[in-house]
C-alpha cells in the first residue's frame, strides 16, 4: 500500500466537504440554485480577497485570470512595467508581448524580491506607465513581493498596480482594499483547496475606468460582460459549475475559520517548515519567503529533481522540484490550502528520511523538533 501525500504549491489538497459535493449529479448552471451557489460564492471571494469589490469567477485557470487582466485593462499604445523575479513575474511580460503592449521591466535574480524604490524610480522617469505588474508570491522561488509597499507607491499616481495572487491568496496577507491594489488575479487550485479550474479577477474602481477605455481585443474574458452576468449570479457562458459548487464548500470552511486565522495558520506552518530546513543544516532560496511554499537549496551533490521523483515513486510523497534553470538545485514544500500542522509534520518526517536515504549526511529528528518547538510555542 502507498498513501499519497500533495505538498506542491497548486493543486493542493481538497477538504472532505467539497470533495464530496462534487459527486452529486450535475446541475443546470442556469437555475436558481446554481445563481445562489454562484451569489454566495462571489461574496464569500471578496471576503478572501479582502475587498469590497466584485471578484469575477472565470473558467479557466489562473493565467485565464492575468491574460484577462491585459486585455481588459490595456489598449495597444499603453506602456506597462513587469515585475520579473521568476517564471510567473516573467508570464506578465510574454502576456504582454502576445498582445503587443510594450513593457520595461525590473529583473530581479532569482530567490529575490523587488525593493520598492526601483519601481518608485521607473515611475517617476516614465511617468507615462499605465500599470505595474508583480505577483504577490513568485510560486518558482518561493520569495515575496512586499504589495503593501508597491500600493504605497501607485496609489496617489496614475498607474494601476496588477497583482498575480495565483499561488499566495488566502495563504500571504493581501489586503486588496487597504494596500490600494488595482487588480487582483488568482484561481482555486491553490488556497482555496478547490481543483484547478476556475480563475478569479478583482478589480478597483479607477481600474473598472480603464477597463471602460481599452480597446485591446478581447471576447471570452470580457470582464465587462461577466461583471454584468456576475450581479444575476450568472456568467458569460457555461461556467466549470463543479468546481463552483466544491468552491462553495472550501470558501465556507475558509469564511468559518476567517481570513486573519488562515493566514496566521500559514505563517505558522511556514514559520515551522523554515526552522525545520535551518535545523537541517538547509539554505531557504528565498530572501524573503513567502507563507505559501517554502523553496530550499538542495545539497550539493544531490539532484534535487532525482529525489523529488524519488520521493513521489518510493514514498507517495509529492514536493515540487525546480523549474527551468532551477531544475535540480531546489525544492519547493507548500504547506497551502487544506493543511495543519501535522501535515507539515510528514512534510518535514519524510524530507529528512529522503535525505538520509539519498546518503545525506542528516541529523535525524532535527527538523521535526524545530518545528514541533514552533507548534508548541506559537500554537
Ligand atoms: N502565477 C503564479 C504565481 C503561479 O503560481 C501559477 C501556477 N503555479 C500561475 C501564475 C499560473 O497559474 P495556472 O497554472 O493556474 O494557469
Amino acid at each position: 500500500m502507498k498513501k499519497e501525500y500533495l505538498f506542491t504549491p497548486g493543486p493542493t489538497p481538497i477538504p472532505t466537504e467539497a470533495l464530496l459535493s462534487m459527486a452529486r449529479p450535475i446541475d443546470y448552471h442556469r437555475s436558481p440554485e446554481s445563481a445562489n451557489v454562484i451569489k454566495e460564492v462571489a461574496e464569500n471571494l471578496k471576503h478572501v480577497f479582502q475587498t469590497q469589490n466584485d471578484v469575477l469567477i472565470l473558467t479557466s485557470s489562473g493565467t485565464g485570470a492575468m491574460e484577462g487582466a491585459v486585455a481588459n485593462l490595456l489598449s495597444p499604445s499603453d506602456k506597462v512595467l513587469v515585475i520579473r523575479s521568476g517564471k510567473f513575474g516573467e508570464r506578465w511580460g510574454e502576456i504582454c508581448v502576445a498582445y503587443g503592449v510594450e513593457f520595461v521591466s525590473i529583473d530581479i535574480e532569482p530567490g529575490l524580491s523587488v525593493e520598492p524604490q526601483a519601481v518608485a524610480d521607473i515611475l517617476k522617469s516614465n511617468p507615462d506607465i499605465k500599470a505595474v505588474f508583480s505577483t504577490l508570491c513568485e510560486t518558482s522561488t518561493g520569495a515575496l513581493h512586499d504589495i503593501e509597499a508597491l500600493g504605497q507607491i501607485t496609489r496617489d499616481t496614475p498607474t494601476l498596480l496588477v497583482v498575480d495572487a495565483v499561488s499566495a491568496l488566502g495563504a500571504d496577507d493581501l489586503q486588496m482594499d487597504n494596500w490600494h491594489v488595482d487588480v487582483v488575479v488568482s484561481c482555486s487550485q491553490k488556497g482555496l483547496m478547490t481543483p484547478p479550474g476556475l480563475g478569479f479577477a478583482s478589480l478597483s474602481e479607477r481600474a473598472w475606468e480603464a477597463v471602460e477605455k481599452s480597446t485591446l481585443p478581447k471576447y471570452y474574458f470580457d470582464f465587462q460582460k461577466a461583471r454584468s452576468e456576475l450581479a444575476k449570479g450568472s456568467t458569460p457562458y457555461t461556467p466549470a459549475i463543479t468546481f463552483i459548487i466544491a468552491l462553495q464548500q472550501s470558501l465556507r470552511l475558509i469564511c468559518d475559520e476567517g481570513i486573519r486565522n488562515v493566514l496566521s495558520r500559514h505563517a505558522r506552518l511556514a514559520e515551522a517548515t523554515r526552522a525545520a530546513v535551518k535545523a537541517l543544516g538547509l539554505q531557504l532560496f528565498a530572501a524573503h519567503p513567502a507563507n505559501t511554499l517554502t523553496s530550499i537549496r538542495f545539497p550539493g551533490g544531490l539532484d534535487s529533481k532525482a529525489f523529488v521523483n524519488n520521493m513521489r515513486k518510493q514514498h507517495g510523497i509529492t514536493y515540487a522540484g525546480g523549474q527551468e534553470e532551477l531544475s535540480g538545485k531546489i525544492i519547493r514544500i507548500a504547506h497551502l490550502g487544506w493543511m495543519n500542522e501535522y501535515d507539515v509534520m510528514v512534510a518535514i518526517s519524510a524530507l529528512e528520511m529522503g535525505l538520509a536515504e539519498a546518503g545525506y549526511n542528516v541529523k535525524l529528528g532535527a527538523g521535526v523538533t524545530a518545528a514541533e518547538q514552533i507548534f508548541t510555542t506559537l500554537g
